[in-house]
């Protein structure tokens, strides 16, 4: 019988260990679990997530390079067909490890680097040092002919850093991928968070990029969650269109104790669905009754954000890490670009440029911001047109 569900990725935390103490971790990384998998058990969960038709693996961590068996389980992964992605702060150098990656073929290596300024990025990343040694991780996979993209994760500490970040990029084949932090983890202070006109000026700045830039010179891709059914912007995702939260639809999140969730973003174990070191994972992933809140959704569910909005039959209420760290309830996620424009520009819709302006100028205006107040500066270019 075919699986229901079409697992498009599985995104595996390998360890919650972690040489970094990032400020913005979302697992609060830096300690092994109590239990993590064993080299026997990762290698037969392998095999395990193949049957349950898996197309692919992110292998992350913590630090996955922790691992000394990464490369068992990354060569595993693909031995079995399926794709690998490997996501890691690039502090961890080996020639072992260069060599080791350009023979397993990944789809992609994706470095975190956090801003253009190397004091900034290290005191996020809570390591002296961590900017050139990522930097140079970079450099060596460039030079490999890695496919190589870099994870910038926002917050109010480095959303000025976004222009120069851009300029330190572009022109130098990788991509960069744009997502803003959330507030689960134990090192970040809410007070980071961004508010809603940062929020959305991100979801501008992307937009201004893929105008401004060829998919050559640099192709930006915001997260698949930052920000969807605007009324004015094109979609900043890889994606050309919002399909509502994926996880247990598309997606899983596996932790290294085992833990079988929708999305390692929701990391609380009463979102579970089984522990895949005691029932094998596609029996988990098959289950009829696992992940209810998407694979269920009715429009009764929906939150007050959500109720009678016409995107509800696809967008489920949209983003369910963001509802839930928002309004504390699932299906209800007020920061999707709709429901932010209708607040920030609500009588002015039919002609947002004047607001949006005045928008921009106000983040300008605040210390620090003017980077981005600027974001519309220079030549434009349509996608279309690119
Ligand atoms: S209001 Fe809710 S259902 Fe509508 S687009 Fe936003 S998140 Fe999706
Ligand atoms: S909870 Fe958010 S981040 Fe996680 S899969 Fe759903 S949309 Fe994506």
């Amino acid at each position: 019988m075919p699986p229901a569900y079409k697992l498009a990725c599985v995104v595996w935390e390998l360890t919650l260990g972690c040489n970094l103490k990032c400020l913005h971790c979302g697992s609060t990384a830096g300690g092994r679990r109590a239990r993590e998998f064993s080299t026997a058990e990762a290698l037969k969960i392998c095999g395990d997530l193949k049957k349950a038709g898996c197309q692919g693996v992110a292998l992350m961590g913590g630090e996955p390079l922790l691992r000394k068996d990464f490369f068992k389980i990354a060569s595993r992964v693909r031995e079995l067909g399926m794709e690998l992605s490997v996501i890691t702060n690039g502090t961890i150098h080996s020639e072992e490890i260069f060599e080791s990656l350009k023979e397993l073929k990944p789809r992609a290596v994706a470095v975190s680097l956090d801003a253009a300024d190397p004091a900034l990025h290290d005191r996020i990343r809570g390591m002296e040092g961590a900017y050139e040694k990522s930097s140079a991780f970079i450099a060596r996979c460039l030079k490999d002919g890695l496919p190589v993209s870099v994870i910038t994760t926002v917050h109010k500490l480095n959303i000025k850093e976004l222009a120069a970040m851009r300029d330190l990029l572009k022109g130098r084949g990788l991509a960069w991928q744009v997502q803003t932090a959330g507030g689960e983890g134990g090192r970040f202070s809410k007070e980071f968070l961004l508010d809603p006109e940062e929020f959305y000026a991100v979801g501008l700045f992307v937009e201004a990029c893929r105008r401004e830039y060829t998919a050559e010179e640099l192709p930006v891709i915001g997260a698949h969650d930052l920000g969807y059914n605007s009324l004015l912007l094109n979609h900043v995702s890889l994606y050309e269109n919002w399909e509502g939260c994926q996880a247990g639809i598309s997606v899983a999140g596996l932790r290294s104790d085992g833990e079988v969730l929708g999305c390692l973003a929701m990391n609380d174990v009463k979102f579970s669905e089984g522990n895949a070191l005691k029932t094998p994972f596609y029996e988990i992933w098959n289950n009829p009754d696992a992940f209810r809140y998407t694979r269920g959704f009715k429009k009764e569910q929906a939150g007050a954000n959500c109720a009678g909005c016409r995107h509800l039959d696809n967008c489920k209420g949209g983003c369910n890490e963001m509802s839930l760290m928002k309004t504390g309830s699932l299906n209800n996620d007020p920061y999707c670009f709709c429901s932010l424009e209708k607040k920030l520009f609500s009588d002015e819709l039919d002609n947002p440029v004047k607001k949006i302006k005045l928008m921009l100028q106000g983040l300008a205006d605040r210390n620090g911001y003017h980077a981005l107040g600027r974001i519309f500066s220079g030549k434009r270019r349509k996608r279309d047109e690119s």
